[in-house]
């Protein structure tokens, strides 16, 4: 399948949609990776703290795939923030993935309580600088930690990184992102597993012959959001990226949209640590 580009405010694109590897084990990462690549996904989601950067890493570049057409997203990890600490775990990073150039790096969280995030922020301005990296961005941020990130630093980032599913849609923190230019990229895109029972979702995949999760990964790309769904399951591996043959009608959007219970998975960004 031909994946769209969302342009970001650098002019960087990024596929819309993408692979997510979170809690895939170190020793399965590359042969998910592989499986992803050869299904046709073009951008993959690792971090620092997933501790299987190297196996996406070897995916990547087994893969006799042209770099340039390959995206890849690394996080900095909380243990790491600092100016210091981080431009030192931007390079652990690069050496994991065994990459010259990353595509996107993103501060996973903000960890408020540490206040160091601002100072990460400079550090990666000067990786995106040096141009070691093409965009960079933030992840789990909130208004608030936006706020200091858009009036203390000099670029405003790319994406935000937020955990988005029907059941925890984010309306306030979507609107203040697009209306900095800021692109939404949803985590959690599928619930973990949670949005694809109900029985709105099941009657909406029933009206177009799909599953409900493709109707779910529908909804975030008709509604402008970046999405990195994972699965080590190669049936479904192939399921989650056959979704450009199909849309939802907007009324069937408005019936997702009105899904949102504030069931989340990961914890609040404000306290998380
Ligand atoms: P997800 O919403 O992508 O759900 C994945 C799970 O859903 C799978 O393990 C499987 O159980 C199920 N699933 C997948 N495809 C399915 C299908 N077609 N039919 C039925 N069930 C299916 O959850 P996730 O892995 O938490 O999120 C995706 C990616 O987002 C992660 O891998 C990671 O890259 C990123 N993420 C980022 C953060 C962050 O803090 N920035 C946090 C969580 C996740």
């Amino acid at each position: 399948p031909t994946i769209p580009s969302i342009v970001l405010n650098n002019s960087v694109k990024i596929p819309q949609l993408g692979f997510g590897v979170y809690q895939i084990e170190p020793g399965d990462v590359r042969a998910a990776t592989d499986r992803a690549l050869k299904a046709g996904y073009r951008h993959i989601d690792t971090a620092a703290a997933y501790a299987n950067e190297a196996g996406v890493g070897e995916a990547v570049r087994a893969s006799g795939i042209p770099r340039d057409e390959i995206f890849i997203t690394t996080k900095l990890r909380n243990a790491d923030q600092g100016h210091e600490g981080a431009l030192r775990a931007f390079e652990t990073s690069r050496k994991e993935l065994g990459l010259d150039v990353i595509d996107l790096y993103l501060i996973h969280w903000p960890y408020p309580r540490h206040n160091l995030f601002v100072e990460s922020w400079k550090a990666l301005e000067k990786l995106y600088a040096d141009g070691v990296v093409r965009a960079i961005g933030v992840s789990n941020f909130l208004q608030p930690h936006l706020d200091r990130i858009l009036a203390e630093g000099d670029i405003v980032p790319a994406v935000n990184q937020i955990e988005l599913h029907p059941s925890f849609q984010q309306a306030e923190l979507i609107a203040y992102s697009a209306a900095r230019g800021i692109a939404v990229e949803s985590y959690s895109p599928l619930g973990q597993g949670q949005d694809l029972t109900g029985a709105v979702m099941r009657s909406i995949a029933q009206n177009h012959g799909k599953s409900p999760a493709q109707v779910v990964l529908r909804w975030h790309l008709q509604r402008g959001f970046i999405v990195i769904p994972k699965s080590v399951s190669e049936h479904r591996v192939h399921e989650n990226i056959d979704v450009f043959d199909f849309s939802l009608t907007q009324e069937e959007i408005d019936s997702i949209n009105g899904l949102e219970s504030g069931l989340r998975t990961s914890g609040d960004p404000a306290t998380f640590d």
